[in-house]
């Protein structure tokens, strides 16, 4: 819940006077803070002349030293406590110009200063400044706390019981009687058989994509607060997560502004008393005043007192369901509040969890020590201790990761037992390849290409995955592959993700192969097939493909129409292959007679550890050598308050005939279109920050061909800039671009990030890339300095591991594979276990004849999911 930038700004005086005045409540210091605090203040209709002044303090706060500190918080304080005296002595300092300082403030302005409206319970600084010895009556405002407190009989005492012991028997019992009634049937059922919840409930749910009750035991939490640790009130400690039971002696409505409206409450056990403060003004209606609850949130400080914010209750009577537990937090849909799924979900779980059969055979859960299915659930949702939670997450990731190592092996299997075209290879012939580059091959590129060379003369189909940075050369190592082919007589096709992409490798690889002559003196043949290509061209590269005239095709997904056949297709390159669905992968390995050789390239770097574990044995290169040469991209974060100085430097990129891309992240996830805020942007930065410049915009509802020209023309010079979504990742080549700005760099994974940075640095031209964040969070903030640290992806990618819970370097979308509900593919531990045991079971049994449950769960997990193979 948003606290008032009033009450935000003292929590953060008040942080720093804990931690020494270091500047550091709040990360980059108070002046980092002090713009968007200024405009929520004056959202909540605060006084703006207390503003202004608090907008000073806090500048001159962040310059001074810790020695000066606590008197410019001390003054701070007195501001936005509306102290007049205060704020009349600094006024003139603040807002000098205009106006003499003696001279009445404009009409507007009450000419007395009053306090700001927003400042909320009104407790006197002085109560947090113990070495101030003015009285904290006689202040204008409102009273201070201990005022407030007076009309509370304080001797008001009871003892209450500690919570009740017997409550885990308790609920025992109450899950047994959950399960009578019960019809197993109902798992299918719509969510409506649920007692109390009806067709607008169902609608709600329907939105979360629960359609049947079994869909509710697997919308998981998305964390717990751990409301487990019981405590009384004189043990609290402000940041802990607690429960109390304590007795509500009583609540009074704040009003802070014509909007904001708070509920405080005091809440007494028999060991002191203690504040609590509600947001939400409904929670009214579910409180009385005089009763015994338990009430669970965190401790909070408020001027030196403690609170307990937003505080979840229960009755004393019923089941620990929100408090005095670990407590689950679901993501949640419009009306539909966590109290109300907390509560369907719990009588789910207790109604049917047991219902659930569970596919992991029972010796596999004995072996690897897992707990069953329905336990797993129950444990999930309502674990009864950490360890519980903690097995319940290490028993659905396993399962989760031992479906996709199954589907692996299986297709791995299948195609082992398929029949590929040996294409062997010539050392003599290969060094005329080499030959025939304007450059040498880096290391690397050599080692890789003798892999693939290889692979390329067994009769076993090869599926092999290629992993390089962005610009390490890959295309290059593809070409040599196809020149072997071409030796062979067989045939060579690439698919790349766009058209842009495909013409562009098809004038490189072109360029190249073109040069080369047979033994027997013929050239080879390159031809282009995309969307455009069309009437006669296209029936010429048709025939051409069907007669065997044609060696090597560069095509888009133009390539796996039905009516393009090949004549003897030997080899099969897939550019950027997370692009890809496991169909296009598919079809156009479709087209052969026999299994062709197959190399997927990525320039998503994964530790090699993990991608062998995830592509279950897929073959996996990497080239981790870059071209000699390159200068480095230069690297730095920017607070979004510097974003002016970004534009500035823009501006000169371009003078010198640079150019420049802007990129910002999606408004939502969820927002398909891919518009975000790129198309507002396009529009405000070329009427208000750069009319004198070219602007153009890229965005996922353009259509192909729309995106493709927008592309070309930005290549080809005619835009300064392009303002983009993250559709620009993919591996385009501007030389000229300098610059790559990333707005809300934090919204995106380092992955992308890299991919985006990728984009300049290609050219003869020092580059650069900003990376605008408010990055609030030490996590965030970090991952973000380690692009900064490096860039070498793959030590990206080792970093991401090593920080974990921000999010996974390689996205499940990225990695090919199928959702993954609960799994991390950076729990290696889990996943190395759950290869082992695929393995063995495999072995015995690759059909998985003796488990069909299995069999069907591996199906429904991969059906219409991609993967590499
Ligand atoms: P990516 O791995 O990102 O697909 P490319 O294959 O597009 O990279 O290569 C990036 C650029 O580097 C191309 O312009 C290519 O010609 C060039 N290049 C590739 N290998 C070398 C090398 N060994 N030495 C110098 N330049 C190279
Ligand atoms: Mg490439």
């Amino acid at each position: 819940m948003a606290l008032s930038a009033f009450i935000r700004l003292l929590r953060v005086l008040d942080l720093e006077e804990k931690q020494g005045w270091r500047n550091r409540g709040v990360i980059g210091g108070l002046r980092a803070m002090s713009e968007r605090w200024a405009n929520d203040a004056r959202t909540e209709a605060a006084n703006s002349q207390v503003v202004d002044v608090a907008l000073a303090l806090m500048a001159q706060y962040d310059m001074a030293s810790p020695a000066e500190r606590p008197a410019l918080a001390e003054q701070l304080r007195r501001v936005l406590a509306g102290d007049p005296e205060e704020l009349d002595a600094l006024l003139p300092a603040v807002v000098p110009n205009e106006e003499p300082p003696k001279v009445e403030p404009p009409k507007v302005e009450p000419p007395k200063v009053e306090p700001p409206k927003v400042v909320p319970p009104k407790v006197a600084p002085q109560n947090t400044v113990p070495q101030n010895p003015a009285p904290a009556q006689g202040k204008v405002g409102a009273p201070a706390l201990e005022t407030w407190e007076a009309d509370i009989d304080l001797d008001h005492e009871e003892s209450f019981p500690p919570p009740e012991p017997t409550h885990v028997a308790r609920e025992r019992v109450r899950r047994q009687q959950a399960k009578i009634n019960r019809n197993p049937r109902d798992l299918q059922a719509d969510p409506t058989v649920l007692p109390g919840v009806g067709p607008a409930a169902a609608e709600q749910l329907e939105r979360l994509g629960i359609n049947q009750v079994i869909d509710l035991l697997w919308h998981l939490p998305v964390r717990h607060e751990d409301f487990s640790q019981l405590r009384t009130i004189d043990q609290l400690h402000p940041g802990e997560q607690v429960t109390i039971v304590a007795n509500l002696w009583d609540l009074k409505d704040r009003k802070l502004s014509v909007k904001r409206q708070m509920l405080q409450g005091i809440l007494a056990d028999g060991t002191g008393t203690l504040h609590a403060t509600w947001w939400n003004k409904f929670v009214r209606n579910q409180l009385t005043i005089g009763s015994t609850m338990r009430f669970s949130g965190k401790v909070g400080l408020y001027m030196g007192q403690k609170t307990l914010d937003n505080p979840v209750f229960e009755d004393l009577d019923d089941d620990m369901v929100a408090t005095g537990r670990l407590s689950p937090v679901y993501s949640l849909t419009e009306g539909l509040s966590n109290k109300r799924i907390r509560n369907i979900i719990r009588d789910v779980v207790e109604g049917y969890a047991h219902f659930v059969p569970d596919p992991l055979p029972k010796a596999l859960r004995d072996e690897y020590q897992l707990v069953d299915l329905p336990t797993a659930l129950q444990q999930i949702h309502f674990p009864d201790s950490h360890e519980q939670l903690a097995a319940a997450r290490k028993r659905l990731a396993f399962e989760e990761f031992f479906y996709v190592q199954l589907g692996v092996q299986q297709r791995r299997h299948e195609l082992q037992q398929s029949q590929g075209l040996a294409l062997p290879s010539d050392p003599a012939l290969l060094a005329q390849f080499t030959a025939a580059l304007p450059f040498a091959l880096t290391g690397a590129q050599v080692r890789v290409l003798d892999e693939i060379a290889h692979d390329l003369q067994r009769t076993v189909p090869m599926t092999r995955l290629v992993q390089g940075d962005v610009g390490s050369g890959k295309t290059a190592v593809a070409a040599g592959a196809m020149w072997i082919a071409a030796l062979n007589g067989a045939q060579s096709a690439l698919l790349a993700p766009t058209q842009i992409l495909a013409e562009q490798h098809y004038r490189g690889i072109g360029n190249l192969l073109r040069q080369l002559t047979r033994p027997d003196g013929t050239p080879l043949v390159v031809e282009l097939l995309t969307g455009r290509v069309t009437g006669a061209e296209r029936e010429r590269v048709l025939e051409g493909l069907r007669a065997g005239s044609i060696d090597v095709v560069v095509g888009t997904t133009a390539l796996i129409q039905e009516q393009v056949e090949f004549s003897n297709l030997g080899f099969a390159v897939v550019d950027e292959q997370h692009r890809f669905g496991v169909e296009q992968r598919g079809a156009l390995r479709s087209k052969a007679a026999l299994q062709p050789h197959l190399l997927v390239m990525s320039a998503t770097p994964i530790p090699r550890s993990l991608a062998l574990t995830i592509y279950g044995d897929l073959d996996v290169s990497v080239i981790d050598e870059m071209p000699p040469g390159r200068i480095p991209v230069k690297t730095k974060l920017f607070r979004p308050t510097e974003r002016e100085r970004l534009y500035s430097f823009l501006r000169r990129e371009t003078k010198e005939g640079r150019q420049a891309f802007i990129i910002y992240p999606l408004v939502e996830e969820s927002d398909k279109l891919d518009v975000g805020a790129a198309v507002e942007e396009h529009a405000r930065l070329g009427q208000e920050v750069f009319p004198d410049l070219r602007l153009a915009l890229l965005h996922g509802r353009m259509s192909g061909a729309e995106k493709d020209e927008t592309m070309r023309a930005f290549a080809a010079g005619e835009f300064h800039a392009l303002v983009s979504t993250s559709v620009v990742e993919v591996g385009i080549d501007v030389p000229n671009a300098s610059l790559t700005i990333i707005q809300d760099a934090e919204r995106f994974g380092l992955a992308q990030l890299h991919q985006f940075r990728g984009r300049v640095g290609r050219g003869q031209h020092a580059s650069y890339c900003a990376l605008v964040s408010k990055a609030e969070g030490p996590d965030a903030e970090e991952r973000l300095r380690a692009l900064e640290a490096t860039n070498n992806g793959f030590e990206l990618a080792e970093k991401d591991l090593e920080l974990r819970g921000a999010g996974d370097f390689l996205g499940t979308r990225q990695s090919g594979l199928p959702e993954l509900r609960i799994a991390h593919l950076s729990d290696i531990a889990t996943l190395s276990l759950a290869r082992e045991a695929a393995q063995n079971l495999f072995a015995r049994d690759p059909n998985l004849a003796q488990y069909p449950q299995l069999e069907k769960q591996v199906q429904r997990f991969w059906r219409g999911e991609g993967d590499v193979n």
